[in-house]
């Protein structure tokens, strides 16, 4: 059993995830997925296991909400049941990565506080000053966990001050669809996580890349 919990106007609303549909719809081993849902949980309690489609995040036709896994798949918003596909859809987890200090990002600091890119958040907090909360979609991929879970900017990341934007990079180590190069070539083992991927790579990438954006073009060089 996994809980989960989406803000409202009217509070949260919580349901369990559907494991057994997403086991039958893709294939998935089903202890395994309860290991990413447990771990989730403990350690990004707000994020939700979505749905997407070649990179991106779906939503619901209606209305637009995010999808999640309740009773099959329907919207959090307006509950109306969803058809994912098992071979055009994946599940993916989608929410916000913990705050990142933008007091030392003197040349894009003030352009994210007055204008931040949608769907970003930005705060601040007397612990870390001014901050911005990035969203994004760690994908299951069809061959996970043999293949490494894909984690994705949302599109409008692009729209920082001073953000690179070539579609790909070595530079900046960006794939299409705004996907992270998170691994070299035999980097990922099967038994990591999600909860493992974002905290150890996806979190530092975010900061490479706000630190590249704020001109320093060797964020993302090894360091021995
Ligand atoms: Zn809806």
């Amino acid at each position: 059993m996994s809980e989960q919990q989406f803000p409202t106007a009217s509070g949260p609303r919580r349901w369990q995830v559907d494991v057994a549909n997403v086991v039958k719809l893709w294939g998935f081993d089903g202890a395994r997925l309860e290991r990413e849902l447990s771990e989730m949980r403990e350690h990004f309690g707000r994020w939700v296991l979505s749905v997407a489609k070649d990179g991106r995040l779906v939503r619901c036709p209606g209305c637009n909400g995010v999808l999640v896994h309740d009773r099959g798949v329907r919207c959090v918003a307006c509950e109306r049941p969803f058809q994912a596909k098992r071979d055009t859809h994946r599940p993916a987890w989608f929410g916000l990565l913990p705050p990142i200090g933008l007091d030392g990002l003197g040349a894009i600091r003030d352009a994210i506080m007055t204008k931040p890119p949608a769907q970003h958040v930005v705060g601040t907090h007397p612990s870390i000053g001014r901050y911005l909360l990035v969203p994004l979609v760690a994908i299951l991929p069809a061959a996970f966990p043999i293949a490494p879970v894909q984690v994705h900017y949302l599109p409008t990341i692009r729209h920082v001050a001073g953000m690179p934007q070539e579609p790909v990079s070595h530079a900046f180590h960006m794939l299409p669809n705004e996907q992270m190069c998170l691994f070299a070539g035999s980097e990922w083992q099967s038994e990591m996580s999600c909860r493992e991927t974002l905290q150890q790579r996806a979190y530092a990438h975010v900061i490479k890349l706000l630190n590249y954006a704020n001109g320093k073009k060797s964020a993302f060089a090894i360091v021995s």
